[in-house]
């Protein structure tokens, strides 16, 4: 469903990802984790084309992009991706002006061109898939951090997604309100849906995840099972990175 190969990211001088190589099937749940500043955002980010690859290919659900692509065609690759994939962020990201079902409902109206009637039907069972079918006239300002990002990753899902992305989708909440989104996180993994997610949150990359993607400057330094990745990490700065969580 994914795969990154020799996939390189530079900024200026500075080689961020440095020749990652990154397989992940229909149905996985791949948790990447290293430390801060490992790339770890901008892989997640190269592969939906936010940030547009200085060398390498990436290919998700069958759209192959290589970065020596002419820039027109590379973008059309990379729109098309986008159109594929959901992205989930640190901060929501909601409009602010808009409500809980006009968020979800955006891009069905938008970008499907689907009328407001036919959205909003989608747009409702999607808020209740996230428990917040009582919140789909509330605006943002009004929704607990928790509450945002559920109506984010319903926002995600409205376009029937092939991938999700998770950029640190906890870590702007309090810790009261982690749960909740990691629950709904728990249940698409069950259902099946293939997401990379990378998270501080170890139990939920112990439990859900099929596999542990460590990141190490920019390069995977150790790709394992959670068990034994948790268990005995092999690559010392996996080993330092763990200790440190105790
Ligand atoms: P992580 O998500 O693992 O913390 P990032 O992917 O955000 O790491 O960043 C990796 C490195 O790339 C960092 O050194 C960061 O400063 C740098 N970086 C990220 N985005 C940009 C950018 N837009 N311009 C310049 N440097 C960047
Ligand atoms: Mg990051």
């Amino acid at each position: 469903m994914i795969e990154a190969r020799e996939l390189v990211k530079q900024f200026g001088p500075q080689r961020v990802l440095d020749g990652i190589d990154l397989k992940v099937e229909e149905g996985e749940i791949v948790v990447l984790l290293g430390p801060s500043g490992s790339g770890k955002s901008t892989l997640l980010r190269c592969l939906n084309g936010l940030e547009t690859p200085t060398s390498g290919t990436v290919e998700v659900a069958g759209v192959i992009v290589d970065a020596g692509l002419k820039p027109r065609d590379r973008e059309a690759r990379f729109r098309s991706i986008r159109q594929r994939t959901g992205m989930v962020f640190q901060q929501f990201n909601l409009y602010p002006h808009k409500t809980a079902l006009g968020n979800v409902t955006e891009a069905l109206r938008v970008v499907r061109g689907l009328a407001a009637a036919e959205a909003d039907r989608i747009g409702e069972r999607l808020l209740a898939r996230v428990g917040l079918s009582d919140k789909r006239d509330a605006y943002p300002s009004r929704l607990s951090g928790g509450q945002q990002q559920r109506v984010a990753i319903a926002r995600a899902l409205a376009t029937e997604p092939a991938v999700l992305l998770f950029d640190e989708p906890t870590s702007a909440l309090d810790p009261e309100l982690v749960g909740e989104v990691l629950a709904v996180m728990r249940e698409l993994a069950r259902e099946g849906m293939t997401m990379v997610v990378v998270t501080h949150e170890m139990k939920f990359a112990r439990e859900a995840a099929s596999r542990v993607v460590f990141l190490d400057g920019g390069r995977i330094v150790e790709e394992a099972a959670p068990e034994a990745f948790f268990a005995s990490p092999r690559h010392e700065r996996a080993q330092r990175f763990i200790r440190q969580l105790q």
